[in-house]
């Protein structure tokens, strides 16, 4: 499997196609506006004008696109991936999104004589440009195994995890641990700045200890500096909660720090900083606390 289609190549997208080529695939890379192409195109892979140019030639398609209805317009939509691909192309779904979603289109794409797994990503803008993602892998172990050194090509720990559909489950927990966690830290940040204690020094201790996290080595920067600039925006943050919270009420199981974070997370993107990092999650503290400046 030499060549990849690439489509989405926005925060994670554009720094995974990088590594791909670095690996050696031939990929062609499809984006909606054009221009975040350059990277790719700049590392030595192609920028493709269409997804049926991207993904004509391609063994693998690879997606890292926002939402539930982004992928399915990608695959099943008119001039899309379902319509283009080579028969037996192997489709990764690297976005985050609804199981039952990822279930239902690689349902789709078997019967188009496609193949598919979903693949949701976990270590941010950071793991992407480090090549250091956790990836958690639904669908058939003969397809995980086949898409090995794609997966080793941008991420360093990559787990099968089940059958299609089980790669989303398991995004979600991820979402509503990081959601609580980003939480914690926020209003730890907060309740340290009312007592004046020196808030590096604080978190440089807390992080060594059994506090500490990759949370809070990622985004203490922007806490320390009041910058929230995406990383991860809290609008995609909120549509993980929605699925988490949407999911737990179908299996009937209770998550009520996950339905509290969940209303928090919907309050920041109400009042504006959907656009932010989801570490923005300070600024509702704040403005709970009348901290806000
Ligand atoms: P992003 O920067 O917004 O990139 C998304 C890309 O998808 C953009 O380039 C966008 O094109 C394209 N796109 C959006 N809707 C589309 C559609 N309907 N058809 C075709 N292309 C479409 O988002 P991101 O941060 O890379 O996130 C992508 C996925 O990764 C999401 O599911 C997110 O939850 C997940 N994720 C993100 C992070 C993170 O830290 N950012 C970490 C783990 C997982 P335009 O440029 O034209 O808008």
């Amino acid at each position: 499997m030499t060549t990849i289609g690439f489509i989405g190549l926005g925060i994670m997208g554009a720094p995974m196609s990088v590594h791909l080529v670095k690996a050696g695939f031939t990929v062609n890379g499809f984006n909606r506006t054009a221009a975040k192409a350059a990277p790719l195109v700049e590392a030595g892979g192609r920028a493709a004008g269409s997804i049926a140019d991207a993904v004509a030639d391609a063994d693998v398609v690879a997606v890292m696109v926002p939402d539930s209805p982004d992928v399915r317009a990608v695959l099943a939509g008119e001039g899309g991936v379902f319509e283009n691909a080579k028969p037996g192309a192997l489709i990764i779904d690297f976005s985050s999104i609804r199981p039952d979603v990822t279930k239902e289109l690689a349902e789709q794409a078997h019967v188009n004589g496609l193949r598919m797994l979903d693949a949701p990503v976990s270590g941010g803008e950071a793991g992407a440009r480090n090549a250091a993602l956790s990836i958690m892998v639904g669908g058939a172990a003969e397809d995980f195994e086949a898409a090995r050194p794609v997966f080793d090509a941008v991420g360093k720990t990559v787990v099968h995890v089940g059958p299609s559909g089980s790669g989303q489950t398991v995004k979600a927990a991820n979402q509503l641990i990081v959601a609580s966690n980003i939480q914690a830290l926020a209003e730890a940040v907060v309740f340290l700045r009312a007592y004046g204690v020196d808030l590096e020094a604080a978190l440089e201790v807390l992080g060594g200890g059994l506090a500490g996290s990759a949370v809070l080595t990622q985004k203490k920067g922007n806490m320390l500096e009041n910058t929230f600039q995406p990383g991860f925006r809290i609008e995609l943050h909120h549509k993980d909660l929605g699925i988490v919270t949407s999911a737990a009420r179908e299996a009937g199981v209770v998550l009520p720090a996950g339905a509290l974070v969940a209303q928090l997370m919907a309050s920041a993107l109400a009042v504006g900083d959907g656009g932010l990092d989801h570490s923005a999650l300070l600024r509702g503290v704040e403005r709970l606390s009348g901290t806000n400046t």
